[in-house]
């Protein structure tokens, strides 16, 4: 296999635009032509490694600068690196391009309106960020920043789970990482 390049795919959006979703059904299909990969997801990563970490700006990009420095570690072993973070401000995304080097990721915006994000609430968490039970939620009382230099798009509003994988897999593939 030996990738040098190109090998971290990192899919941002607003919570419940369906980074994990994308990602998990992506990483079966790189698991499936027999690529080494990791999964890197903020909740998790936020249980154990940065669970010293809260929401206001700061912590959130210490999140990233962490998550981002792990990416790199695999990065440069050969494995695929699938991380899936709100990533909601261009400074965060950047970070993650100037640390992992702008050569090796490919940046997927999750498009999905707020609206719908809302619709979902697949943790409920809007619900508890609309009452003000929890605070900074990004879309609600923390701004997510509308992307300017990512490389690819996914709108999930408007494709099923395995219409943006396909066109993923495609974008990859005519990338040459497979
Ligand atoms: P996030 O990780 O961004 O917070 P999740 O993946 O946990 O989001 O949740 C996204 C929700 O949206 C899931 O319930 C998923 O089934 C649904 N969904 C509907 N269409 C799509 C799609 N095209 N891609 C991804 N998720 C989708």
């Amino acid at each position: 296999m030996g990738l040098q390049k190109e090998n971290v795919i990192w899919f941002f959006g607003l919570s419940g635009s369906g980074k994990t979703t994308l990602a998990e059904a992506l990483n079966k299909r790189l698991l499936k032509k027999g690529f080494l990969t990791r999964r890197l997801d903020g909740d998790i990563l936020r249980e154990k490694l940065n669970a010293d970490l809260g929401f206001e700006e700061e912590d959130r990009k210490e999140n990233i600068r962490r998550a981002a420095e792990v990416a790199k570690l695999f990065s440069e072993t050969g494995i695929i690196t699938i991380a899936s973070f709100i990533t909601p401000k261009e400074e965060l995304r950047n970070l993650v391009k100037e640390i992992v080097g702008k050569d090796n990721v490919i940046d997927i915006y999750v498009e999905c309106s707020l609206e719908t994000c809302i619709k979902r609430d697949v943790k409920g968490l809007y619900k508890k960020a609309l009452n003000k039970e929890i605070l900074n939620f990004t879309g609600i009382d923390a701004v997510f920043e509308s992307p300017k230099n990512h490389r690819f798009t996914v709108n999930t509003e408007e494709e099923t789970v395995s219409q943006s994988v396909n066109s993923i897999v495609l974008f990859l593939e005519d990338k040459r990482l497979f």
